[in-house]
């Protein structure tokens, strides 16, 4: 990887823009260029986060440019898509939204980019699934946020209820971004404590909370929010920071990033987020957890779920 850490955000809507202004403030990447089919907003937007640099910790260089830039691109975000009509079905919106993508990863193709794709736009892993389809790019190469702002949604509930820091509570949402997501309890552990001898050995009124409650506040953070004020995408923004500072860093560390199950829970052909060493390569190991019969038929469930819309994708 050259010595310019160098991304293309493409979709400079409100989760790109999030995540722009995050990783200027977080001294991420050393190159940003935007692209938006709304090619004023991407100007604009590459004007108003210019005008902060001087009061940024770091330089970056930021401008609103076409596919073409992306050949020397370390990584390529896809923040862009469409919102569903009022009345269209979640299939016509994936139709819309595969055309959108086409419009996207046939440029950033021929461009001769060799980078690392990252998708944000939903439904995530069917968006990434269908981006390694169209793209041809090795599988690891291709990941998408997955359940990676879930997790955080859970662990910082986990850390409240406890009154632990979040970063100290290993436990995960795994499964589809999205309905079919759930919570594996078997492996929740703080520290290396599991979350059910915490509760057995502390039935105090801290550590007695419903666990079930707690993955519904989860699976339902996303609507709740878009009651209250329209989109999510702060959190996102920061998950996608997240992921790029881990490819950059090498840092190896365990996300539950979205990637293609190929064997593994002996399930195959389907993207799921599930905990994945991620570093400079992209995607290095889908690891395995121990999950027990339940837990691993919800996953099985989460598999078809994904299948299922992708069968209905018209390439
Ligand atoms: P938005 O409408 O604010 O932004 C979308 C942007 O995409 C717009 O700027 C639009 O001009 C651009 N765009 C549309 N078609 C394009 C094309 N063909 N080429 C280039 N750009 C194009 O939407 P948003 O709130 O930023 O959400 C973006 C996506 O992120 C949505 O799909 C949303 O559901 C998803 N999202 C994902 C998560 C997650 O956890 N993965 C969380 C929140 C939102």
């Amino acid at each position: 990887m050259p010595d310019t850490r160098k991304v293309m955000l493409i979709g400079c809507g409100m989760v790109g823009m999030s995540y722009a202004y995050a990783l200027l403030n977080q001294n991420i990447v050393d190159e940003l260029v935007l692209v938006d089919v709304n090619k004023d907003k991407a100007m604009g937007e590459a004007m108003d986060l210019n005008h902060g640099l001087a009061f940024a910790s770091s330089s970056m260089k930021i401008y609103a440019g076409d596919y073409s830039d992306a050949k020397d691109a370390d990584i390529v975000v896809i923040a862009a898509g469409v919102n569903q009509k009022p009345g269209e079905s979640r299939i016509d919106l994936l139709g819309r939204n595969t055309a959108v993508f086409k419009s996207i990863i046939e440029p950033v193709v021929a461009s001769g980019f060799s980078g690392i794709f990252l998708i944000a736009t939903n439904p995530v892993d069917v968006m990434s699934q269908i981006t390694l389809k169209l793209s041809g790019f090795s599988p690891d190469k291709v990941i998408g946020s997955g359940t990676t702002l879930d997790t955080a949604r859970l662990r910082y509930l986990i850390g409240a209820k406890l009154k632990i820091d979040p970063r100290n509570v290993h436990a995960y949402v795994i499964g589809e971004h999205g309905d079919s997501e759930f919570v594996p309890w078997s492996q929740a552990h703080v520290s290396t404590v599991s979350l059910d001898e915490i509760k057995a050995k502390n039935p105090d009124r801290d550590s007695d909370f419903d666990m079930s409650e707690i993955e519904v506040e989860v699976r339902e953070a996303a609507q709740k929010i878009i009651a209250a004020k329209n989109a999510t995408y702060y959190g996102i923004g920061m998950a996608l920071v997240r992921i790029t500072r881990a490819i950059f860093s090498n840092e190896h560390s365990i996300l539950t990033i979205s990637s293609l199950v190929d064997g593994e829970y002996g399930i195959s052909g389907a993207y799921l987020g599930l905990p994945c060493i991620v570093g400079r390569e992209g995607r290095i190991k889908l690891i395995e957890l121990d999950l027990n019969n339940e837990e691993h038929k919800k996953l099985e469930h989460s598999a078809a779920v994904i299948k299922d819309a992708f069968s209905c994708i018209q390439f």
